[in-house]
């Protein structure tokens, strides 16, 4: 049988030194510095963000790195291994949204565009910059590469121009981070043209190591959730399904406007308004006004509304204080397994790729498995003993094969520090 993949995270000695090596290479100069921001992986609380609901993600180990060094002038040039020949040249008084003349190419948007939303934002002007991006975060896979691109950016910029938001990595400032986050999510919405929440620049940003960072999503409040699994042996094993289904796009704008209309019938701003005692008498409602869609809203509401009990009640179990052992890691188990029928039943957004790999966990031993993330593809998470990580993920590749999908690639997802200055 096939030995499964996986995705090791680059160490920061790695990360600085591949960084500073290629910034070198193209700009013949060394970096003022390398900073990096982590990837994500939410645990639960999937499709919450834009309902006003809960989510509760980790930073990976995966990180983005990016040497930096401060220009005299408002130049920027940019480099990855991606595009090697090309050292992206652009003007910050000339780049502008996407869809206008000042339009950034892919993935330059991620990196001059949080330049340019910081400056929106009131924080510059700012220097030009040459930088060099070096990242193990796994491109796609909706483990948050973009946003890892975007918050690398900012807190190297916040140090460069001296904004002091940030605070260093080992002690971070919440609420300064908290700033970038926003200056972050307006480049990814207006520069690269991506809807996206701020689900994933926060976690970037804003997570702890050991920790898990439960995101009111309706006005940013954070908490640092106790979430050690190394101390309770435990593991958290990323399945990257490495599908991605092409009706992505249309199907979220789908489900948020679905949700949008069943909140105006019910005549709340947010489906988050709607407390779980008080659901069943919702659904009622949507029944009897959804008009020809009702069942449809009845099954979107639902999937929100219970998705945030889950959400709470696993925040409430991690929180108090007790090992993550025996009954609470069952029911934990548990929560996980039921966000993924509701997505699947429910929400509708699973496939079989995403199926397949939680089955194919639970099977192994997993005490809980999900799909994370939009959905569609994108990737599945598995809570497994420490000791079981290889015969999951075993498990996995070999219900893959027997379904004739492509190899599914993995990682070990444990919860990792915030975006900061790299130091070896
Ligand atoms: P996700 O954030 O889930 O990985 P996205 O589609 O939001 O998926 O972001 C992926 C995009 O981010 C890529 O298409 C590319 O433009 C950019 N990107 C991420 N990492 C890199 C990298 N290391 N080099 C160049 N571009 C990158
Ligand atoms: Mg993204």
């Amino acid at each position: 049988p096939a030995v499964p993949d996986f995705s090791p995270a680059l160490t920061n000695e790695k990360g600085i030194a591949q960084a500073t090596a290629l910034f070198h290479e193209a700009f013949g100069a060394d970096p003022d510095g390398v900073w990096y921001a982590p990837g994500r992986v939410n645990i639960i609380g999937e499709h919450t963000d834009y309902n006003g609901g809960l989510a509760l993600p980790i930073a990976l180990p995966h990180r983005a790195f990016l040497a930096l060094r401060r220009r005299d002038d408002r130049t920027v040039r940019l480099i990855s291994p991606q595009t090697r020949e090309a050292v992206d040249v652009l003007d910050l008084d000339a780049i502008g949204p996407k869809g206008t003349p000042g339009e950034v190419p892919h993935w330059a948007a991620y990196i001059a565009g949080v330049a340019w939303a910081l400056e929106r934002d009131g924080l510059g002007p700012l220097p030009g910059f040459d930088a060099a991006l070096v990242s193990c975060v796994p491109l796609g896979a909706g483990l948050s590469s973009s946003a890892a691109l975007e918050c690398a950016t900012s807190v190297a910029l916040d140090e460069i121009a001296g904004l002091a938001l940030a605070g260093p990595a080992d002690a971070p400032a919440d609420a300064g981070r908290a700033r970038l986050v926003t200056s972050c999510v307006r480049a990814e919405n207006e520069m690269a043209g991506a809807p996206t929440g701020g689900m994933d620049q926060s976690a970037s940003l804003r997570c702890r190591a050991g920790h898990a960072l439960e995101l009111d999503c309706r006005d940013g409040e954070a908490v640092h959730v106790p979430f050690d699994l190394a101390a309770e042996g435990l593991a958290l094993l990323v399945i990257d399904t490495r599908a991605k289904h092409s009706l992505a796009d249309g199907q979220y704008g789908a489900r948020r406007s679905a949700c949008e209309r069943a909140a105006e019938i019910l005549g709340v701003e947010f489906l988050a308004d709607i407390a779980p005692e008080r659901l069943e008498e919702a659904l009622a409602t949507l029944r009897e006004r959804g008009g020809e869609e009702a069942e449809l809203l009845v099954a979107r509401a639902r999937h929100v509304v219970t998705e945030i009990a889950r959400t709470v009640e696993l925040v409430s179990l991690l929180s108090d204080g007790s090992p993550l052992a025996g009954e609470k890691l069952a029911r934990v188990g548990e929560l996980m397994d039921a966000s993924h029928e509701s997505l699947r039943v429910d929400y509708e957004v699973t496939c079989p790729e995403l199926d397949v790999a939680v089955e194919a966990a639970r099977a192994a031993g997993a005490h809980g498995a999900r799909m994370t993330g939009g959905g569609f593809g994108g990737s599945a998470i598995a809570l497994v003993d420490a000791g079981r990580v290889d015969d999951v993920a075993r498990a996995v590749v070999a219900a893959y094969a027997r379904e004739g999908f492509t190899p599914p690639a993995f990682l070990d997802a444990v919860p990792s520090a915030p975006a900061g200055r790299a130091t070896a």
